[in-house]
């Protein structure tokens, strides 16, 4: 434990004889948690999917992802034997792509390595693909009730007001502080109903803002609501710099058909399929682009140009990074050779590929009519 002085320290080694606030959170959960479905099961398998789909996902969200997945891949086999393209397209609209990816990776390593039996220790848990400490032991401590403390942005806010700990949770010794805190207070006779039931306070209480104290089961045990810090609560030290992105992309049609690509690499969507397109620094409006060598590299020898619809704009907002994309949608002559390593199809099959959210808001706005390759007059400006 570092050495700390004032309440948090003083709560710390209370609670090393005894978690004084377990069974009033417990008894709350017990009887106030939502009823949902990864809530039903101990099958390590269906709470690690659960897990990983509520990362970063709020669970209205997240809830019909869950059904259709464990539908599809009711076990680790299922999931392991499927093909690359099917695991994303069922992922499509989520966002984070490489959750997905980590999960079919990690999948087929349970195969490999331990036979196709979800494992059921806490290391051997946390050494597959995509699984970080808090997952590892929400697996461990829910399917399992092994003794491990789950610590997310809700246990840290809850535990940042109970002892009014003014350490920032996003340093190296505010983690290592709140770890050893988290791990002594977790109630080890049922360390999977204590972890639950403190992310579900966090979810439905002890909210970022606007925490409901007047309905909170351990109100009376809370340092900061006594204090009347609970807005200051938790610290955070810095924010990281947003980065924002200018993509234009070209929905290139010729006789019906167009043509997607795979994203490569390491950025972001990898493996997800999109529309031709260009990056720019800055934004940069159609006629600057035109200048531009990527512009001409992509329709050298595409001989006359027709712009079907105006441009589409959409901002999507990222953690840490904002797009700004533009869809243009524009008729070829002739197919120009940047297409060539490209997929070609024809313009009702495009759906059948998974794509980003962004680009999903493209076709959504396609399909409400707004715009339409088979109904498109080709009056528009040209090149
Ligand atoms: S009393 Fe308020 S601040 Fe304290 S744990 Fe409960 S909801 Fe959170």
């Amino acid at each position: 434990m570092p050495a700390l002085t004032g309440k948090g320290y003083l709560c710390i080694r209370m609670a090393e004889n005894e978690n004084f606030f377990a069974p009033a959170l417990e008894r709350w959960f017990v009887d106030n948690a939502r009823d949902l479905p990864w809530r039903r099961t101990r099958d390590a398998y269906k709470i690690w999917v659960s897990e990983i789909i509520l990362q970063q996902t709020r669970v209205a969200q997240g809830y019909d992802y869950y059904m259709r997945f464990v539908e599809r891949f009711p076990d680790v086999q299922s999931l392991a034997s499927a093909q690359d393209d099917e695991v994303m397209k069922y992922w499509q609209g989520l966002g984070y792509y490489s959750r997905a990816r980590n999960m079919l990776a990690a999948a087929r390593d349970v195969v490999t390595r331990f036979g196709g039996i979800f494992p059921s220790t806490y290391d051997d848990i946390r050494s597959l693909k995509g699984i970080g400490d808090y997952t590892a032991a929400a697996i461990a401590s829910i399917a399992y009730d092994l003794p491990y403390a789950v610590l997310d942005g809700n246990v840290y806010r809850v535990l940042s007001r109970l002892f009014d700990i003014d350490l920032p949770i996003d340093d190296a010794a505010g983690k290592r502080y709140f770890s050893q805190l988290a791990d002594t207070l977790l109630h080890r006779d049922n360390p999977g109903l204590y972890n639950q039931a403190m992310m579900e306070l966090g979810a439905l209480v002890c909210l970022p803002a606007g925490a409901a104290c007047d309905k909170c089961p351990v109100a009376s045990h809370c340092a900061a609501y006594a204090a009347g810090t609970v807005a200051q609560r938790p610290v955070k030290q810095g924010k990281v710099a947003v980065k924002h992105r200018y993509f234009h992309y070209f929905v290139i049609m010729h006789r019906g058909d167009t043509w997607l690509h795979r994203r490569e690499g390491s950025d972001i969507w990898r493996n997800l399929y999109e529309f031709p397109l260009i990056e720019t620094p800055t934004p940069l409006s159609l006629p600057l682009l035109r200048r531009t060598e990527a512009y001409r590299t992509l329709f050298g020898d595409a001989g006359k140009l027709t712009f079907l619809a105006p441009p589409f704009e959409s901002k999507h907002v990222l953690t840490h990074r904002i797009i700004h994309a533009v869809f243009y949608v524009v008729e070829v002559e002739a197919v120009p050779p940047s297409l060539h390593d490209m997929r070609r199809m024809p313009w009702g099959e495009v759906g059948e590929y998974a794509v980003s959210r962004l680009t999903d808001i493209f076709l959504q706005h396609c399909a409400a009519g707004l715009w339409d390759c088979t109904s498109a007059t080709l009056d528009g400006c040209e090149k």
